[in-house]
C-alpha cells in the first residue's frame, strides 16, 4: 500500500476552518499536498473545491497543441466570473481541459493569482469525442513512453514552468473500449504509480471503462482509490456506480451544469445528480462521491456556461431532502482533499 492510502486511512476530522462550517475539515500528514499552478499546498488548504470545470478550452476547434486564445478576452471574461465564484465561497478549482485542446497553463496561473482560487491543471489526453484531441505520436508510442512523457510534466513542470499538474485527466469514448483508450488508460496508470496523482477519466455512461480500469488495477495491486469514474451522472441507475464505489473508485458526478434558472430541463438535471446521491448516501458512500458541474468560463470565446449551481440551486434542494452540512462538506471540501492529496 502506498503511503498516500496510509494517510487516508489514519485520516480523523479536525478543524480546517473551511468556509462552509468550520468545524468540519481533514486532518492531513504533513506531506500531504496538492500542486496547484502557483505551487503546492498543503491539502487542507484546497478547502472548498470544484473538482472537474474548464476554465477554458478550444474543444470544438482542430486538434492543437497552442490554444492561441486572445488573452485579453478570456482575462475579461473569466475574471469577472472567478471572482463571483469565489463569492459563492469556492476556494479552488481543478481545470480539466487537457492539451491539445485548449490547456495554457501560464493563462491559468495568472487568472489564480488575479482572483486568489487556487487552480490545478492536468497532465494526459482526451480520448472522448472520437479522438479528436489525440496527438498522433500516443498512437506510435508504447504506453511506458506515453506515461514518460506525462510524468516528466510532473517532474519538471509543463512548457517550460514550474507548474507542474495536479491530477491526470483522460477520456474514453463510448460503447466499449477502443485500444487507444484502453492504451490511454494503461499510460495514466503507470503516470499515477510514478507520481501518485489521482485519474480523472471521462467515461460518463460507458461501464465497460470502469470495470477495465478495475480488472488494470487489481492487475498490478493499484488501489481503486486513483481512479475517478467522471460524468458517472449519466448512467439512468446507480447500480453500477454503487459497485465501483464499494470497489473504491471515485464517483464524480458533475453534470450540474444548468442553463437557465428555470425551467423543466433544469430541474432534471438536478433530480438525476439527487438521485445517485440518494442511492449512494444510502449505501454509506457519499465518501466516495465528488460533484460538480463540468462547466466552462471561456468556452471558445463563447458565452459562460456556469458553474455555481451546486450554491445556487443544488444545496438548497440537498437539504430539502435530508442531507445535513456535515454530508455537504463532505462532499466539497473533505472528499476532494482526500482524493487529489499526494504525498510526493
Ligand atoms: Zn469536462
Amino acid at each position: 500500500m502506498s503511503s498516500r492510502r496510509q494517510f487516508i486511512q489514519q485520516l480523523g476530522l479536525a478543524s480546517l476552518g473551511g468556509m462552509l462550517s468550520p468545524s468540519i475539515g481533514v486532518a492531513q500528514s504533513k506531506t500531504a499536498k496538492i500542486y496547484t499552478v502557483t505551487g503546492a499546498i498543503n491539502a487542507s488548504e484546497l478547502g472548498v473545491c470544484l473538482s472537474h470545470e474548464h476554465i477554458m478550452s478550444n474543444f470544438g476547434a482542430e486538434r492543437s497543441y497552442q490554444p492561441n486564445y486572445d488573452a485579453t478576452a478570456l482575462k475579461a471574461q473569466v475574471l469577472p466570473y472567478l471572482k463571483r465564484i469565489k463569492s459563492l465561497g469556492v476556494d479552488s478549482i481543478l481545470d480539466c481541459t487537457t492539451a491539445y485542446f485548449g490547456r495554457d497553463v501560464k493563462l491559468l496561473k495568472e487568472l489564480s493569482e488575479e482572483s486568489e482560487i487556487y487552480l490545478i491543471t492536468n497532465t494526459g489526453y482526451y480520448g472522448a469525442a472520437n479522438d479528436r484531441y489525440v496527438p498522433e505520436h500516443a498512437y506510435q508510442e508504447t504506453t511506458e513512453q506515453l506515461a514518460e512523457r506525462w510524468i516528466n510534466e510532473f517532474e519538471r513542470g509543463i512548457d517550460q514552468t514550474d507548474i507542474r499538474p495536479g491530477f491526470i485527466k483522460i477520456a474514453a469514448d463510448g460503447g466499449g473500449v477502443s485500444d487507444i483508450d484502453k492504451k490511454l488508460m494503461q499510460a495514466a496508470l503507470k503516470t499515477s504509480q510514478a507520481t501518485e496523482l489521482t485519474i480523472a477519466c471521462h467515461t460518463g455512461d460507458n461501464p465497460a471503462v470502469p470495470k477495465l480500469a478495475l480488472e488494470l488495477m487489481n492487475e498490478e495491486s493499484i488501489e481503486p482509490s486513483v481512479w475517478i469514474w467522471t460524468h458517472a451522472h449519466q448512467m439512468e441507475t446507480s447500480e453500477e456506480l454503487i459497485a465501483m464505489a464499494k470497489e473504491g473508485m471515485w464517483i464524480s458526478l458533475d453534470g450540474l451544469r444548468i442553463k437557465g434558472y428555470y425551467g423543466g430541463a433544469d430541474q432534471l438535471v438536478l433530480d438525476k445528480h439527487l438521485q445517485h446521491l440518494l442511492a449512494l448516501k444510502e449505501q454509506s458512500l457519499l465518501p466516495r462521491v465528488l460533484v460538480s458541474h463540468d462547466g466552462n468560463s471561456f468556452p471558445r470565446g463563447g458565452a459562460i456556461r456556469p458553474y455555481e449551481a451546486i450554491f445556487t440551486r443544488f444545496i438548497p434542494m440537498l437539504k430539502e431532502n435530508g442531507f445535513t452540512q456535515q454530508e455537504i462538506d463532505q462532499l466539497l471540501v473533505v472528499n476532494p482533499q482526500q482524493a487529489f492529496a499526494i504525498d510526493k
